[in-house]
């Protein structure tokens, strides 16, 4: 007999007795609270619905041993009463979740008394099935955990798992807001429904400020509870009649319908920017963020779905670009600027199957002897109406389009090709650095199919370094600390790209598996002449050589700017000074002459 007194679960043991043997012999093993002496009371009826629930009950002690099942719990299970009562309730585990995962559910558990979810767990012959598990802690009248509730769906059933799915579909798992489906909805809701002359409905698209810096301070799980509060915050504070809808990581959407004049959004606007702004607290610590806003108007900035939501990203785009902490209104100058970037992403395709794309390299030359040792390869679009084109003009379109991929593999593979084609000419061998954008890195194929480039045209992974900016590394700090340790593993060395401006710390970069600083160019320019930057280059320096890493300081523009660097320890210098980014044919001819 267990000792839990369990009195928030308020079941009566001796009214079950006579007719539902099963649940009194397990009522009285958990010693569940006898506070009715109605035999039909509320807490019959409660009994009667638990046990005719096609949901599986379980309760737990606080060790998770099993005390209290009802019927559907043998059913889903397989296992018979006898076999789950005073079984853990690991017995129903499947090797599906990694210890991770559990040690996130009971964080969850112990912070907020409860979670939900999928889980794959194994029934008594063996087989795996999904389930929609809820689990709620048990408190007493002091607020101390005494026992667990467990209630599981059982997804392998077909009704269920359609509810499942429509419900995971519509919604966000992690904040329980509505998803991109529903808002997709909404908005044709929106659209088809009859708009006044005098109100007009917004759409407004919010994104935290640094976000991935929250993330990587404070861990994951501290950035998944600050989303989920701040969607409490937004939806406790929404009319009935507007919502909130959660698309990706930190980017929401608001709608908010008949709104009457511009001025009533913008105090709108401005109260939930108050919101988010106010502090957190959570695991103890405090913390204080802002959010930049797009808005865009039906019917004045679209029809559908894609239009406003296109529109309100570019507004919040230009938004983040202008400070942060701010919003702004779509606006048709915004949409000629965004025209002509899609226009030039429409052709990026065929630039890049035409071979219209080119590889430019800015050499490297050691401090203090002018020696090239390296090359960076920047890639340039030779636009057949607007000439050489900068990397700036047409890869963030094809980031998000996704056409970095293979323009990023064929950029690696002219890069080899070149380092081949010198090796076989005897032409001085250096190191070659390669950009990569956080899009490649979460490409799952990256890896081999640079391995596959580098045995195809023989190359010495030392002679190749792979950079990726201080701020993707940030975004992806996982992704990019395993792609980097294996890419570090098979020889090739890794550089952090215009550090300095990307909210990382050298501390932090001393576990990342790299081996070069570069530090931006925003350092670097008039150095001589500015107190502020020299210290900080001189500090950042110093600790580089103190973590072993190497030093490149980027775009070198002056005499006094050698002059300076001449007098540190940077390894390595690279700018106009010594050389633009050239063609491969000048490039060529810089190598010989230098050599
Ligand atoms: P980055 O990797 O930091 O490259 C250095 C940029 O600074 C280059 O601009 C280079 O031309 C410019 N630069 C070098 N020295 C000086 C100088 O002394 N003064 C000034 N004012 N600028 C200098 P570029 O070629 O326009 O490339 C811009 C950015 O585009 C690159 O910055 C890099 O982030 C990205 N990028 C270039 N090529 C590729 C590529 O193949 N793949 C990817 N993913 N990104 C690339
Ligand atoms: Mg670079
Ligand atoms: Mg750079």
């Amino acid at each position: 007999m267990s000792n839990h007194n369990v009195t928030d679960f308020k079941m009566n043991k001796q009214t079950k007795e006579k007719d539902r043997k099963h649940v009194s012999t397990r009522a009285e093993d958990f010693s569940l609270a006898t506070t009715s002496k109605s035999k039909y009371g509320a807490i019959e009826i409660l009994l009667s619905v638990i046990d005719n629930v096609t949901q599986a009950v379980f309760i737990t002690d606080l060790s998770g041993c099993i005390k209290w099942i009802n019927p559907s719990a043998t059913r889903i299970s397989g296992y018979d009463e006898k076999e789950l009562l005073g079984a853990n309730m690991s017995i129903l585990k499947s090797d599906h979740q990694d210890q991770h995962f559990y040690e996130k559910l009971w964080d969850e558990i112990n912070d907020s008394g409860y979670w939900e979810g999928e889980i794959w767990n194994r029934r008594k012959d063996r087989v795996v099935y999904l389930q929609w598990l809820s689990i709620y802690a048990i408190k007493d009248d002091l607020g101390e955990t005494k026992a667990f509730l467990a209630l599981c769906t059982d997804l392998s059933e077909k009704e269920n798992f359609l509810a499942a799915l429509n419900r995971s579909s519509f919604y966000d798992n992690l904040t329980g807001l509505p998803n991109q489906a529903q808002l997709r909805k909404s908005i044709s809701d929106v659209t088809d429904s009859l708009v006044s002359k005098d109100s007009k409905h917004y759409f407004v698209a919010l994104n935290i400020d640094r976000f991935s810096y929250i993330n990587m301070s404070y861990g994951y799980s501290f950035g998944d509870k600050l989303l989920i509060e701040i969607g409490k915050r937004i939806s406790g504070k929404l009319r009935d009649k507007d919502n909130v809808f959660r698309l990706s990581s930190d980017l929401f959407v608001l709608i908010f319908r008949d709104v009457p004049s511009v001025d009533t959004l913008i105090n709108i606007v401005n109260r939930i920017s108050d919101l988010i702004c106010m502090p957190y607290s959570i695991d103890g610590k405090q913390v204080s963020i802002t959010a930049s806003y797009g808005i865009s108007l039906y019917p004045d900035d679209g029809q559908d779905y894609d239009e406003l939501m296109q529109n309100a990203e570019i507004a919040l785009r230009v938004a983040k670009e202008s400070g942060k902490n701010t919003f702004k209104f779509f606006s048709q100058t915004m949409n000629e600027k965004a025209t002509k970037w899609i226009k030039l992403g429409n052709e990026l395709q065929d630039a890049i199957l035409k071979n219209d794309m080119r590889v430019y390299y800015q050499i490297q030359v050691e401090n203090g002897t002018g020696i090239i040792k390296g090359a960076e390869a920047l890639v340039r679009w030779k636009h057949e109406k607007y000439g050489i084109l900068s990397p700036c003009d047409f890869i963030p379109y094809a980031e998000i389009s996704g056409l970095i991929i293979p323009l990023g593999y064929w950029i690696i593979e002219n890069i080899f090709m070149l380092i081949k084609d010198f090796k076989d000419r005897d032409l001085p061998t250096i190191k070659y650095s390669i950009n990569l954008s956080s899009k490649q890195i979460v490409e799952k194929n990256l890896v081999d199919e640079i391995l596959k480039l580098t045995n195809l045209y023989d190359i010495d992974p030392a002679q190749v370094e792979f950079e990726i900016t201080e701020s993707s590394a940030m975004e992806n700090t996982e992704r990019t600390f395993s792609v980097f340790r294996t890419l570090k593993d098979h020889g090739f060395t890794l550089a952090i790209d215009d550090f300095g401006t990307g909210y990382s710390s050298l501390s932090y970069l001393a576990d990342f598996p790299v081996d070069v600083l570069k530090i931006d160019r925003s350092f670097i320019s008039n150095i001589d002449k500015k107190d502020n930057q020299r210290r900080i280059t001189t500090a950042i320096l110093s600790m580089a050589e103190t973590i072993g890493l190497k030093t490149v300081a980027e775009g070198v523009e002056t005499i006094e700017e050698v002059e300076f660097l001449n007098e540190k320890t940077c390894d390595l210098l690279q700018g106009y000074y010594f050389s633009k980014p050239v063609d491969k044919e000048s490039f060529e001819q810089l190598l010989l002459e230098k050599r």
